[in-house]
């Protein structure tokens, strides 16, 4: 047998070590931890610190603690660690060496050997000081691999056919986004685009800034001005970061943060997605651009696309899935961890130098979208019967989403939540997997918002949970079997159902605007009758809606129209995308006329 080969993605935050076993990749952990901070420190006793214990000691003894290491490769400087002086190259050996003892230790033998991964737009002095780190560790660096050609690996380890994929690569503190092509087992980077100062680090700034605010409005205190409270608060708004990823609500809860007039103050706060997202959107569009950039150059419109893949932390956050979905038109893929998927790829990679046998990276995913009925507006037309997704496919198993929605009507003291799996925005077209009803609730206007929360497990048990959020009133329900797959015959009966009550024919991706059906007066056994929730109102929802409906219809036709047409129509679906992702409704609505007058035009030729 071949000598084993370490795959590690040397990261600029975190860094990760894996193998190949039994043809899988496997991730090193220790004390139940794959990630390995990018820090490296000295303790107050002199002894040599890498990982957590530097990471933790850094915000009380940064003199003494090394971060981000990466970002300073291959250039001719020294960095201080207590009185000491190293050049780059040797305080990555001392995170390369960490890894490698971590992967000895567990396999009870001496290694190497090992391919380390680097983003795909480091020069040859940024590699070959990766490799002298390497080298300095210890390890033969037999290949040294870009960071998107890793993390494309995971997702098709054999690459026969032509695929290019997009990676969308958002870290702790950087951000890249490459165009990858890859056939016959040949993978070339065909265009990058990033930025090194954007990551969710500045997330985290963002609402630690948002937060401070709000507390001196509230107590006229800056928490930023304590070297302690300021720490304290910078990790809890980085956990609370976390948490919006899964859920629409959380609470900053810290104690004694600060002291006015010989009184304690508390941190008591509540965030919403919502919020959190308004801060990052322009920074989000820096990445949008970004990727358009890297599509420009690697000369390909959005629908050459064949994947795209998201890579880093940051990528949890629901709204980089939403803006990138917006701009190329199909969904981003997650399903291989984004903190591992790097690591995992270097390692197929080292196996496939070792000529041994890869799978693809096998992992528990929900297989269809999870949500409930709920109604929202159509061209101003009230819709019955939309499906409002919670958890969404694709997601890694065990999972838990929660969204907020609320009442319909003033007083409304109770809400039936019916719960559907599938991926149409119509209920009618999705499999009904139950509904309880939630009563007693407050006696307030309409608005009142419930927060609906999907726990799965990995045994396809969903607990659906309904909360009022004003008093915590609660009611659930389980079910079991959530991730049997439902028949295509049950999509085809509900489609036929439909064509009978309406005599012609459903389009396959849904119904384009002037062909609604949803006002008319259905029959279905199914769902039919009028919920009392509503999504929780957004601005541009109802231009959002309007122009999903015509960039479906548009990509419907995309296939059928003359070259010259084709150009003229993804230049309009573009200029929606951006509008769209920009959040500029009047634009919107503008390109949206604009596609609309071409779309008829195109119809009737
Ligand atoms: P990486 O550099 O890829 O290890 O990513 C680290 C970044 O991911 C840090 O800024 C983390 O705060 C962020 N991160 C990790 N988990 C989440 C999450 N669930 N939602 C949002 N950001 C996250």
């Amino acid at each position: 047998m071949s000598d084993i080969i370490l795959g590690i993605d040397l990261g600029t935050t975190n860094s990760e070590v894996a193998i190949i076993r039994d043809s899988i990749p496997h991730v090193f952990e220790e004390d139940g931890d794959p990630i390995l901070p990018s820090f490296v420190g000295l303790a107050d006793d002199g002894k040599l610190l890498v990982g957590k214990a530097a990471r933790n000691q850094w915000i009380v003894a940064p003199e003494r603690t090394v971060k981000s290491i990466k970002r300073k490769m291959g250039q001719n400087i020294k960095v201080k660690l207590g009185d000491q002086e190293y050049r780059p190259q040797e305080i990555s050996a001392m995170i390369l060496r960490a890894l490698k003892t971590r992967a000895e230790t567990q396999l009870g033998k001496a290694i190497s050997k090992a391919v380390i991964t680097v983003p795909a737009y480091f020069n040859d002095d940024q590699r070959n000081a990766t490799r002298e780190a390497g080298e300095l560790a210890g390890l033969e660096v037999v290949r040294i691999l870009n960071e998107p050609t890793a993390a494309s690996l995971t997702y098709d380890p054999k690459n026969t056919e032509l695929h290019r994929i997009l990676v969308y690569d958002l870290g702790g503190g950087t951000f890249d986004v490459s165009v990858v092509q890859a056939q016959d087992g040949v993978i070339e980077v065909l265009s990058s685009h990033g930025d090194t100062q954007l990551g969710g680090d500045d997330f985290d700034e963002l609402l630690f800034k948002h937060v401070v605010l709000k507390f001196q409005a509230e107590h006229n205190i800056d928490l930023g001005v304590n070297a302690i409270s300021r720490a304290r608060v910078l990790l809890a708004v980085e956990a609370a970061k976390r948490q919006l990823s899964f859920h629409a609500f959380v609470r900053l809860e810290e104690e004694f943060i600060a002291e006015k007039e010989g009184q304690a103050l508390h941190l008591q706060m509540e965030l919403t997605r919502s919020e959190y997202e308004d801060l990052i959107r322009p920074l989000m569009q820096r990445t949008m651009d970004c990727a358009q950039r890297a599509l420009e150059d690697a000369k390909l419109t959005p629908n050459q696309i064949n994947k795209v893949v998201l890579v880093g932390g940051s990528t949890r956050t629901p709204l980089v899935s939403e803006m990138l979905e917006h701009r190329l038109g199909q969904p981003a893929h997650q399903e291989v961890n984004p903190d591992l998927c790097v690591a995992m790829g270097a390692s197929i990679q080292a196996a496939i130098i070792n000529g041994e046998d890869v799978g693809a990276v096998l992992v528990d995913i929900t297989p269809h979208s999870l949500g409930i009925k709920c109604l929202s507006y159509r061209n101003g037309i009230e819709n019955p019967f939309r499906f409002a997704p919670i958890l969404r496919r694709n997601t890694p198993l065990p999972a838990s989403r929660s969204e907020a929605f609320s009442t319909v009507s003033d007083g409304q003291d109770a809400v039936d939540i019916e719960i559907f799996q599938g991926e149409n925005d119509d209920v009618r077209f999705n499999h009904r997997l139950g509904k309880f009803l939630i009563n007693g609730l407050a006696n307030v206007p309409a608005g009142n918002l419930l927060v609906v929360q999907c726990d799965l497990n990995l045994d396809g048990m969903l607990k659906v949970t309904a909360k009022e959020k004003a008093t915590g009133l609660q009611k659930n329900v389980t079910i079991e079997n959530a991730l049997a797959r439902f028949d295509d015959a049950e999509i085809s009966q509900a489609r036929e159902r439909l064509d009978r009550l309406w005599g012609e024919a459903v389009p396959a991706g849904g119904f384009a605007d002037d062909d609604d059906p949803f006002n008319e007066a259905s029959e279905l056994d199914v769902a039919n009758e009028v919920p009392e929730l509503v999504d929780a109102p957004r601005e541009g929802q109802r231009e959002s809606v309007l122009a999903k409906a015509l960039v479906e219809k548009a990509e419907r036709l995309l296939a059928k129209v003359a070259p010259e047409d084709r150009v003229e129509l993804e230049r309009l679906l573009g200029s929606v995308r951006n509008a769209m992702t920009d959040r500029q409704w009047e634009k919107v609505t503008a390109s949206c006329n604009e596609l609309s007058d071409t779309l008829f035009y195109l119809e009737d030729a």
